[in-house]
């Protein structure tokens, strides 16, 4: 007898990995391999979180007061928001609504791995474009659109490689699409850039009937836990995923957090000058390293990813990393075996990290062994 069989779409997914939390040992690390928030949450948000409505009732199915407030802070319409249980659930939505077997869904290469799960879960193809050294290059992407595409996925900035697309190069890309392909800018970590860098993706789903922008509690905001995120699109985008939405999507606690988080934005500002200030001396520390093959790519996330291209490798770094405490992401499956990812964390623990890289490189430099024992982990 067999069992009931999967359709071959959803047979051909590879489950989504996510960022470890301890060692192969099972021993705890110092998580930097998921992006979340060093500094926390918000106390305004962790307050809110205990005063919410009792858990007997159901949640306000329409996120209300939410989207009323993310409304009032990014100048939109709330009727052009739709929220969903981390905006992970906005993009298989997305997919979903849009495209189908038969059809396909494209984004570049090195982009964000929910992607590919998101794009099989409803039967489409996944067709992956050619980068430009790690980072979008739209003109690739152009060249791949086809009668059959229905969704562009374009992370900005990028997931692992924290590659930003400028807003003229956005603009230039949905200028090119037809007008009936989706382009879904998954803005999870817009609270990190530089507020002059502005990749006009909310302004352009203000006023194109095609485009969607998601944007998460996940990051920025240190509320991963609760999963939120959200999106604003055309009214008809909105009312078509409002209709296979999850009918509750956020609890109780989790529109109270984000509703309190939204209204006190001293912690996001804090959170991005924090983010822009370590990610910066953690990246000139890599730029002293360039002489043994390691490179810093340029990031506008809260993120940095660092390319082993020496006798230093990555698989190598990233066993030091752990047994020296700190996980970080390695990303072999997904083409990235020279590369780390490594969330922004405190001043001491970049200090940690920068300094043992450069202690295990030197030791590979030596033609030695890389002693952890050996190693100063600075402080
Ligand atoms: C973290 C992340 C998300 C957000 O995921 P949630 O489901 O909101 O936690 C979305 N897109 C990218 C590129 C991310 O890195």
């Amino acid at each position: 007898m067999t069992g009931p069989r999967p359709k071959p779409w959803i047979d051909a997914i590879h489950a989504y990995v996510p960022g470890k939390s301890a060692g192969a040992d099972g021993r705890p690390l110092v998580k930097l391999s998921a992006n979340e928030n060093p500094l926390g949450t918000s106390p305004a948000a962790l307050l809110a979180r205990e005063h919410a409505v009792v858990p007997s009732l159901y949640p306000d199915p329409d996120s209300t007061a939410l989207r009323k407030a993310l409304g009032a802070l990014h100048g939109l319409d709330p009727a052009r928001i739709v929220c969903g249980t981390g905006s992970g659930e906005l993009l298989a939505i997305a997919a979903g609504a849009f495209a189908g077997p038969g059809d396909e869904v494209l984004y570049v290469r090195y982009g964000f791995s929910l992607y590919d799960i998101v794009a099989r879960r409803c039967g489409a193809t996944p067709v992956v474009a050619p980068d430009a050294d790690y980072g979008t290059d739209v003109d690739a992407l152009l060249a791949l659109v086809t009668e059959r595409t229905r969704v562009v996925f374009l992370a900005n900035p990028n997931n692992p490689t924290g590659a930003f697309l400028p807003g003229g190069e956005v603009a230039r890309l949905h200028a090119a699409l037809p007008g009936d392909v989706l382009l879904v800018i998954d803005q999870a970590y817009a609270e990190y850039v530089a507020p002059e860098d502005d990749d006009g993706g909310l302004a352009l789903a203000t006023r194109a009937a095609n485009v969607l922008v998601t944007r998460t509690f996940s990051k920025a905001y240190g509320l991963a836990g609760e999963r939120v995120g959200w999106g604003t699109a055309a009214p008809a985008i909105i009312e078509t995923m409002n209709r296979i939405r999850g009918p509750f999507p956020l609890s109780n606690s989790a529109q109270a957090a984000t509703l309190a988080a939204v209204e006190h934005q001293e912690f996001v500002e804090h959170s991005r000058r924090h983010n822009a200030a370590e990610r910066a001396r953690f990246a000139a520390a890599l730029g002293g390293l360039a002489n043994h093959g390691i490179r810093a790519l340029p990031s506008e996330a809260n993120f940095i990813l660092v390319l082993f291209e020496g006798a230093l490798t990555g698989e190598a770094a990233y066993n030091g990393l752990a047994e020296r405490g700190y996980i970080v992401r390695w990303l072999p499956g997904q083409g990235l075996p020279q590369a780390l990812r490594i969330t922004i964390g405190t001043a001491e623990q970049m200090d940690e990290i920068a300094a043992a890289l450069r202690d295990m490189a030197q030791a590979q430099g030596r033609g030695g062994e890389v002693r952890p024992d050996k190693v100063s982990l600075g402080g």
